[in-house]
């Protein structure tokens, strides 16, 4: 996400920080390189503009030329105005204070609407809130069997009149249904066409009028450049948006485009699309991104995408090894390595370190072939040596090697590995008593 023009600005404020002082040319010609890279990354111009602007202004004052480490003060105005930039602060779901609340999904077709629309049903039902979607997506039949099926993965249901094409009615329908079945949250997913036209915009608006929505949800297709932003602004005309989701931010695009649709609409940006499977989705945070986009970290989302990824029951196991009496095993140790997978790709995980870059990340090279092969050689012993590594001697290290096809070097490998990790455990448990309790350590 944004990697290029992250480490675009990296660039330009290492090459300032060097300076011990910065005059005020300098600084002029710094402005200019972000001002350059922004709009290289396809920011909107006019966003660009007014960025620049009040970055200038605060900039080219006392505060920057007369400070310990100018370079560094840049920095910190540049994270204050691309936080103001995406939207300030987090702006969470708007829940209707009588339930029902009603959600409803638009945008163009292909930019992720149905897709969006499974995410959020799963994160209201893990949130333990009665969910319901409604298929109003009536002209592509596909649409609606797409929806079923996400459904059924999490176990939401929804409500669709197949072969109807009323989509009023359909909607009115629903929410009544939704009313009488107590339901918290009710999504609609809305059909969507190449472009905007005036029948479609005409038919959201009957919706709305029907739906009284408390949100509703602009899905913008990240990777389509500048149009996004004029897309975004039609739909807002027309409906007056409450939010905007922007998809598809897993891959490498320029991004920027995204970036300024709160700058030209002024509706914030609610979630962040980043991946096709329906646990990609992440809240946006503004101040976060900026921190994002500037290599200053994410720890924070790092940590909240920790507790949401771990099995709780799983992770009170390993945490009570840890800490108490138990011992830690190979069981244990296969515990937490698949507790770790969950979290996805190593790579995007360090990218959320403060300091980390993608250029430092072109030399991890993370083997997803690994892990099965470490839960081959572990499931290839039996219970007793899972429990008491320190009986497998050579001999039973070559039956092992045999049951799961790898080289006994790999095995002496992983055992190596593991003690290392017993040991680690070791000092932890010497730290107890000097750490919070129940802290859900995993
Ligand atoms: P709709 O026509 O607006 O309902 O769009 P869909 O929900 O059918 O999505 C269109 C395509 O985009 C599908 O192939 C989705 O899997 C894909 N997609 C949706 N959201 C994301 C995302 O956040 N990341 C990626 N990589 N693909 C996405």
């Amino acid at each position: 996400m944004f990697d290029q023009l992250s480490d675009k600005l990296e660039g330009v404020f290492s090459g300032l920080r060097q300076r011990g002082v910065l005059t005020e040319p300098m600084i002029r010609e710094g402005l200019r390189e972000i001002r350059r890279v922004l709009l290289e990354a396809d920011v909107n111009f006019q966003v660009t503009r007014d960025f620049m602007k009040r970055v200038e202004e605060k900039a080219l004052g006392e505060r920057v030329l007369k400070a310990v480490s100018p370079g560094q003060q840049l920095v910190k105005i540049v994270h204050e105005e691309l936080t103001s930039m995406l939207g300030e602060r987090r702006s969470p779901l708007a829940l209707a204070p009588i339930p029902p609340t009603v959600i409803m999904m638009v945008g163009l077709q292909g930019s992720g609407k149905t897709t969006t629309a499974g995410k959020i049903a799963r994160k209201m039902k893990r949130e333990m809130r009665q969910t319901r979607m409604v298929a109003c997506d009536v002209y592509r039949p596909a649409a609606v069997e797409q929806l079923q099926t996400l459904g059924e993965q999490v176990g939401v249901p929804v409500y669709a009149e197949p072969g109807s094409q009323d989509v009023v009615g359909i909607a009115r329908r629903a929410l009544e249904l939704a009313q009488s079945e107590r339901d918290r949250v009710v999504i609609f997913d809305t059909a969507g066409r190449l472009q905007i036209d005036e029948q479609l915009m005409d038919e959201l608006k009957r919706l709305k009028e029907v739906l009284k929505p408390a949100e509703i949800l602009f899905v913008a297709d990240g990777m389509i450049g500048q149009e996004s932003v004029n897309v975004a602004k039609g739909f807002d005309d027309a409906l007056d948006i409450t939010g905007v989701v922007l998809t598809k931010m897993d891959g490498d695009a320029r991004g920027g485009a995204a970036l300024s649709i709160y700058g030209v609409t002024g509706k914030p940006i609610k979630f962040l699309g980043v991946g096709e499977k329906l646990d990609g989705l992440e809240e946006f945070h503004p101040e976060r991104m900026a921190g994002r986009i500037l290599q200053q970290g994410d720890v924070l989302s790092l940590v909240e995408k920790a507790q949401r990824s771990f099995d709780q029951e799983e992770a009170a196991k390993l945490e009570r090894k840890v800490m108490g009496a138990g011992r830690f095993d190979l069981d244990d140790f296969l515990m937490a390595l698949r507790q770790f997978q969950n979290l996805g790709p190593l790579e995007n995980l360090l990218k959320m370190l403060p300091g980390v870059n993608s250029k430092m990340l072109k030399n991890v090279k993370v083997d997803p072939q690994r892990m099965k092969h470490i839960e081959a050689i572990i499931t290839s012993m039996t219970k007793q040596e899972r429990k008491r590594p320190e009986m497998l001697t050579g001999s039973r290290r070559v039956r092992i090697s045999r049951g799961c096809g790898r080289p006994v070097s790999e095995i002496n490998r992983l055992l190596e590995q593991f003690k290392e990790m017993q040991k680690f455990m070791k000092q932890m448990k010497g730290l107890q008593g000097m750490m919070p309790r129940g802290g859900g350590m995993p």
